[in-house]
């Protein structure tokens, strides 16, 4: 695949359009946009097309030209990464990448930025890097491109906290996933270049991007954004940077919880009310709303957040949780530490049942991609999903 052009334009609404035109080996052309406050100017170079363009073709085996300048830094990683990931899935290519001009972008701003969301990972990194005044947040990424109303008052939140820790809010919008590009795993590969993607957009503007981290040191499989594949995305004047992975999740939630504004903000579900991508409210049914609620009731801080409705929260139901990934039962095995060390053997045992449970599901769901008998395993999944939190 190539990247066949690339045009900015003006809107009336005060952003900047820039749309990549990308031609597939089987000829089929495709738009890819980014939309930024018009304040900032965009990147001309291929850095941040370099980054959004590499987990597709690595998935779909297709060789990537990027016909414009490119920093020799970005490369060098990119031809990394792609190995890193056939490391650690079969399935990926290794690809061929080319390129315009290697040369380095002139830089004269030291300024950092950290993506935001008012969720877990993103409040613990900007309340610990109180320097950081940069907040950016996306929709396109687990707010869908369409919930544009849903996306009005997200901003309006989003805009009033950074406000309240004098920091600048910078909305992103992107079509990318409604692309080809969707084909690219989200969780395992995609998301960490998405962002990186999304912060060479910047480069003109920051010295260093911090992406907040999903896992912590004890549950460091691999994943889309991970300690060991976002650096790869730096520039020799732009710092890609994993931030937080010293720290549990349940270790930032008590961290966060300190807080009265920031407890009064978190909004961490991307399921959303209609459970059809992520909106402006925790719909507190889902695993991950759970998980944070039993948290915060562990730090005695559930009433005080105010985005989650209470009376959702019943601890008899967390026997119910599934938890579909192992890195989800390394959030659940630290919740269950702190439930016993608070006294909460009530909480502790219900998620000991959770853990049990979710064992037996997802062995028979292997069991339901097996010939001869994957007809009762996937009834049978079915049945035990049929009451579960996930
Ligand atoms: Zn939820």
């Amino acid at each position: 695949m190539k990247l066949v052009q690339v045009l900015k334009t003006q809107h009336t609404n005060g952003t900047v359009r820039v749309t990549g035109t990308v031609e597939y080996d089987d000829g089929v052309l495709e738009d890819y946009w980014f939309e930024l406050p018009e304040s900032y100017t965009p990147s001309s170079s291929g850095n941040p097309w370099l980054a959004i363009l590499l987990p597709l073709a690595a998935t779909v085996g297709e060789d990537l030209h990027i016909p414009l300048q490119v920093d020799p830094a970005l490369l060098r990683g990119a031809e990394s990464v792609v190995r890193l990931w056939a490391y650690w899935r079969k399935e990926m290519h290794l690809v061929n990448i080319t390129t315009g001009p290697l040369e380095a972008r002139p830089f004269t701003e030291r300024t950092t930025a950290s993506f935001f969301s008012a969720g877990v990972d993103s409040t613990f990194t900007v309340l610990r890097r109180p320097d950081v005044k940069n907040w950016i947040t996306v929709q396109g990424f687990d707010m869908p491109i369409t919930k544009n109303e849903a996306f009005k008052h997200h901003c309006e939140r989003l805009s009033a906290i950074a406000a309240h820790y004098q920091a600048c809010f910078i909305p992103v919008r992107t079509n990318i996933r409604e692309t080809r590009w969707k084909k690219a795993h989200w969780e395992l590969f995609a998301f960490g270049p998405a962002l990186a993607a999304v912060g060479l957009m910047f480069e003109d503007h920051f010295h260093e991007i911090l992406l907040p981290a999903s896992c912590d040191y004890s549950s460091l499989d691999p994943w889309g954004s991970h300690p060991l594949s976002d650096p790869l995305f730096s520039t020799v004047h732009t710092k890609i940077i994993h931030e937080g992975t010293a720290y549990s999740r349940t270790e930032k939630i008590e961290y966060l919880s300190r807080d009265k504004r920031a407890l009064n903000e978190l909004h961490v579900c991307f399921r959303g009310e209609d459970a059809n991508g992520q909106d402006n409210k925790n719909c507190c049914r889902c695993e991950k709303c759970y998980r944070t609620m039993i948290a915060l009731d562990l730090f005695g801080k559930l009433d005080d957040a105010v985005l989650f409705d209470r009376s959702k929260y019943q601890i008899d139901r967390i026997s119910k949780i599934y938890m579909g990934h192992d890195i989800d039962e390394v959030f659940f095995l630290h919740l269950h530490t702190t439930a016993l060390e608070r006294g909460r053997s009530d909480i502790a045992d219900q998620i000991s049942v959770a853990m049990r449970r979710s064992r037996k599901i997802r062995k028979l769901a292997k069991f339901a991609k097996l010939p001869m008998v994957w007809r009762p395993a996937q009834a049978l999944t079915k049945h035990m999903l049929r009451d579960a939190l996930k």
